[in-house]
C-alpha cells in the first residue's frame, strides 16, 4: 500500500527502528513511546485492522502474538510483565490503518484500559 506509513517503513522507504524481522512480521519501536519500551508488532502484509481479519489470518495472528512475546522477552520485559494492546477502528483509537500490536513495558502500567 503506497500511502500506508507502516508499509513504507517495512519497504525501507522511510526510516524505522527495527527490533525484529522474519518472513511475515516486523517489530519497530514506536516513534512516540508511551512507556520505556514501546514496540509495534505488525505483519509485512497490509491488513488495515483486526476487524478485517478472519479464519484465513488465524495463523498470522497467532504468529504476531508469539513474536510479541518473544520480543518482550528479548527486551527484558518477561519477568516484570508487559502489555499487548490492539486498537481496532475509530472508537478503538486506531490511528494507523495497518494492523499492529502494541507491546508496552518498563514501567508500572495503570489498570485502566479506557
Ligand atoms: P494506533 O493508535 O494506530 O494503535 O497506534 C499507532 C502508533 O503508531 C502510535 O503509537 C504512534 O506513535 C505510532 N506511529 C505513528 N507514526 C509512526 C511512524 O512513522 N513511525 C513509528 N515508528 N511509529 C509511528
Ligand atoms: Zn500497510
Amino acid at each position: 500500500m503506497a500511502d500506508c506509513i507502516f508499509c513504507r517503513i517495512i519497504a525501507g522507504k522511510i526510516p524505522g527502528d527495527f527490533v525484529y524481522q522474519d518472513d511475515r512480521a516486523v517489530v519497530i519501536r514506536d516513534i512516540n513511546p508511551q512507556a520505556p519500551k514501546h514496540l509495534l508488532v505488525m505483519p509485512k502484509e497490509h491488513i488495515a485492522s483486526l476487524v478485517q481479519t478472519g479464519s484465513g489470518q488465524r495463523d498470522l495472528l497467532g504468529h504476531l502474538i508469539h513474536v510479541a512475546n518473544e520480543v518482550a522477552r528479548s527486551e527484558g520485559l518477561s519477568e516484570r510483565g508487559y502489555r499487548v494492546a490492539v486498537n481496532c477502528g475509530r472508537e478503538g483509537g486506531q490511528l494507523v490503518p495497518h494492523i499492529h500490536f502494541h507491546v508496552l513495558g518498563g514501567r508500572q502500567l495503570s489498570g485502566s484500559l479506557g
